[in-house]
């Protein structure tokens, strides 16, 4: 049985997707107003193995991952450039996609740009307003959170903890926590005109409507950064138990660890950002998969060249395993592949996994046989060429 750890639940569980056959994922993407970083690569590859893993056991996925375009930053930058902020999401969209392709993600099967989407946000924000679970306040649309079930369940905080929080500052909120819906008080340089007022739907809300409108009523599972649990997470499940009448529409929550450098988080302020399109230019992408496969992906990763280039000697090992490959498969290794794939159906224990990897091509090189069907289950699972 495959096993997840939910950030719902805080506990590792056996993973049934709602449709026998069918894993469907959505991946909260970039905002396209810049490169890819490694912090964001982390992210595609952790769910590109997981997709992997699934497909490896017949389960089909459809992974989709929304472009975030309608944003300040993407707005900031199409006015520096003199453009439309199409213009930047096309460009960045494009740039993140060949990143992603340099590395081998290749289980991304739909990709949302946002503002594709805004009359159906419309719409679901209306439907909130009738429920009377959403209110305008001085142009500007609210969720009023006092009105959603275990809000505060998914980031694990209690009543009071949530109060001290201070979101959308704005006059006429009747929570301070309330989360925002539409957003018409704020100047953009891109707005839309709406019943709403005019202005831009908000963050979360572009979330909602476009897996609401790909997978409808639930999904299996939903992903990005550990960081984005509150309040994007929280107003997103409470939006959508909302919307879709469901206690649980996403069965489980799925959070990955950050990459930082030199102990610190990637900004460009601090000029201690790793970009995929330069790593890549000096590393192999197989190295780059072994060295991130290396951390378990809820743990936080310092990035260093040492590390990378540490794993080095397994590339190497499996590199000679290739050379090594014969007609059948050893009984010891075919219990070692059979631990190999125990470990990555555990939570994706890829530590553990890769350890059981260099046991594996220890043993090829020693003699032991491995057959070619065995040898690339192995490198179609972990996303490496050799
Ligand atoms: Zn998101």
């Amino acid at each position: 049985m495959f096993k997840l750890f939910n950030s719902f639940s805080s506990s590792i569980e056996d993973f049934v997707p709602f449709e026998k056959n069918l894993v469907k994922v959505f991946i909260c993407g970039p905002t396209v107003y810049d490169y890819t970083h490694l912090g964001h690569a982390r992210i595609f590859l952790t769910y590109d193995l997981l997709a992997r893993c699934l497909n490896d056991q017949g389960l089909e996925t459809d992974i989709l991952v929304n472009m975030t375009d309608i944003n300040q930053n993407v707005f900031n930058k199409a006015k520096e450039n003199s453009t439309t902020y199409q213009d930047i999401a096309k460009f960045y969209a494009t740039a993140f996609v060949n990143d992603l392709e340099t590395l081998h993600i290749q289980s991304i099967n739909r990709l949302a740009y946002v503002s594709d989407y805004v009359s159906n946000m419309e719409k679901q924000i209306h439907t909130l307003i009738q429920k009377q679970v959403a209110y305008m306040a001085h142009g500007n649309v609210y969720l009023d959170i006092s009105k959603v079930k275990n809000y505060g369940k998914i980031s694990h905080q209690t009543k009071e903890q949530l109060s001290l929080h201070r979101l959308d500052i704005g006059p006429g909120k009747k929570n301070p926590e309330d989360i925002m819906l539409w957003n018409c008080t704020d100047d953009f340089d891109f707005s839309w005109k709406s019943e709403l007022g005019e202005g831009i739907p908000w963050w979360h809300m572009q979330d909602t409507a476009v897996a609401m409108e790909n997978f409808g009523k639930n999904y299996d599972i939903h992903g990005g950064a550990r960081e984005l649990l509150y309040p994007h997470h929280e107003a997103h499940l409470a939006q959508y138990q909302l919307l879709s009448g469901s206690d649980v529409p996403v069965k489980t929550w799925v959070h990955v660890g950050l990459v930082l450098s030199g102990g610190e988080k990637m900004s460009k302020s601090l000029g201690n950002v790793v970009w995929v399109r330069d790593l890549i230019k000096t590393y192999d992408q197989n190295l780059i998969r072994l060295y991130i496969f290396s951390k378990h992906y809820r743990d936080d990763i310092d990035f260093s060249e040492k590390d990378l280039l540490a794993k080095k000697p397994l590339m190497d090992l499996i590199q000679l395993a290739k050379s090594r490959v014969s007609d059948n498969t050893n009984e010891d290794i075919s219990k070692l592949i059979h631990n190999f794939i125990q470990s990555l159906h555990d939570d994706l224990d890829t530590p553990m996994a890769l350890d059981t990897l260099e046991k594996i091509c220890i043993e090829v090189k020693n003699g032991k046989g491995i057959n070619q069907n065995d040898f690339n289950r192995i490198c179609e699972i972990l996303g490496i060429i050799p």
